[in-house]
């Protein structure tokens, strides 16, 4: 299969040209040229298949004629060790837990398959020696270096703003060694993100070594967020309960939500959807007004959403020909001030004994604001509630529990190089391997 640039003015790309690179040379997204409806026994059958063989089905209809089959379902087992439950909070209101993987945060699931992906290209296809260069406020930066750690021939950079990220997530990146380098630099997310940018810009760089990103603009790492939300149907269907489907995702690049409409586009029964956002609400004023205004982010609890140009809205647009009737009639937005995510911390915890994250709890209220009596929501709990720990034990008013894998990280000791932000000095660093 061969992929296209949103920009629709680069050539096409095989898939490992489109992986290797992340961005197109037109600076558009890369998108697959068909998807595959997935014939309708799959659905039939879906209730009776493991997460894993759900997921090696949804994986074949986009990767299956580039990849064969027994490496892929590798790659696909490989990737989903760790389940993905739905779980009831109250009436026809799901949580989908997609923290149960290395780093507590969903972004594991695309961050692995990547990984995988990349080791199979340079292992099969001989592509040289790859470096993944990673700017990250917190979630994306150590849900990539552990996806990425100990794999051959891959070198990850993670830039992070020094003294703007918590401990428990500063700890996921800076303790690994290995293939990561952790480098702090003196500034905030926006000069990291600047100083990646300018790195794939620099002809020095690019002639040196071979570079690419591991966010969502990567085909290899939003493509399997798919996959949940198959698994997800079939554990509603088991439950007698998949009529009129709703999915609520919280969103920050549109990255997650971009799968599950790639999930409907195979032919997934899901009615419709809600896009929840905390105040950096770009797309749901698009989805008011037709007019896309990006503008800067403002810092809110939900940090992982604090993003004023959502990249993956550039594969909606694409998918729907940019026409907003069809867009808004798919989907619906809901935004979030940090005191509304507050309270409904306090509010589904006292209800509900359940203990969302500030990420989850703009999904969960954005259901209950929105979702019909005959409709059934499930929301994506992207993060587990320990990650984001001071902010969550405030809201409710209790403590909670820090999970084992989380507080290993924490007893590890902390290698980073601290860096300015200029880019003569990351080109230097960089150089100098
Ligand atoms: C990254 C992230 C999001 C936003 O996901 P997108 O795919 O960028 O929309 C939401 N919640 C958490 C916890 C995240 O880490």
């Amino acid at each position: 299969m061969k992929y296209y640039s949103t920009n629709h003015t680069a050539p096409l790309a095989f898939l490992h040209e489109a992986v290797v690179r992340g961005l197109a040379p037109d600076r558009g997204l890369y998108m697959p040229e068909r998807i595959r409806k997935l014939p309708a026994e799959f659905f039939d059958h879906i209730d009776s298949m493991s997460f894993q063989e759900i997921a090696y089905h949804v994986a074949d209809a986009f990767f299956g004629e580039d990849i064969p089959a027994d490496r892929l379902k590798q790659i696909v087992y490989d990737t989903l060790s760790f389940p993905c439950p739905v779980k009831p909070v109250e009436d026809r209101i799901f949580s989908l837990e997609l923290f149960h993987g290395p780093t507590l945060a969903f972004k594991d699931v695309g961050a692995r398959f990547m990984a995988r992906m990349l080791q199979y290209f340079i292992h099969e296809e001989g592509t040289k020696e790859v470096n993944v260069l990673v700017a990250t406020s917190g979630d994306t930066g150590s849900a990539v270096a552990n996806g990425f750690l100990g794999v051959d021939g891959i070198r990850v950079f993670v830039l992070y703003p020094k003294g703007k990220v918590s401990a428990i997530q500063e700890s996921q990146f800076t303790t690994l060694g290995q293939n990561i380098t952790a480098i702090e630099v003196d500034g905030v997310f926006d000069d990291c993100q600047a100083l990646v940018k300018q790195a794939f810009l620099d002809d020095d760089l690019c002639h040196h070594m071979k570079l690419t990103s591991a966010n969502s603009i990567n085909v290899a790492r939003f493509l399997p967020q798919a996959f949940y939300y198959f698994h997800a149907y079939a554990q509603l269907k088991r439950m007698g309960m998949a009529d009129n489907f709703v999915v609520c995702v919280p969103s920050g690049n549109f990255g997650n939500i971009t799968a599950a409409i790639f999930a409907r586009q195979m032919g997934l029964p899901i009615k419709r959807f809600i896009a929840a956002n905390n105040a950096n609400d770009v797309v749901c004023q698009y989805l008011q007004t037709g007019n896309y205004a990006p503008r800067p982010s403002v810092q809110t609890i939900a940090n992982a959403m604090d993003v004023g140009d959502p990249s993956n809205f550039a594969r909606i647009s694409d998918l729907f020909h940019a026409d907003w009737q069809q867009i808004r009639s798919l989907m619906s937005g809901a935004a979030y001030t940090d005191e509304q995510i507050r309270h409904t911390m306090r509010h589904c915890y006292e209800a509900n004994h359940y203990v969302l994250d500030p990420h989850g709890a703009c999904a969960y209220q954005a259901l209950k604001d929105l979702l019909a009596d005959d409709e059934v929501g499930v929301f994506g709990e992207t993060a587990h509630p320990a990650k984001f720990k001071e902010t969550v034990e405030s809201a409710i008013n209790a403590e909670i529990d820090i999970p084992e894998r989380l507080a290993a990280f924490m007893k590890g000791k902390k290698q980073s190089v601290s860096m300015s932000k200029k880019f003569s000095d990351f080109k230097q660093l960089l150089m100098a391997e």
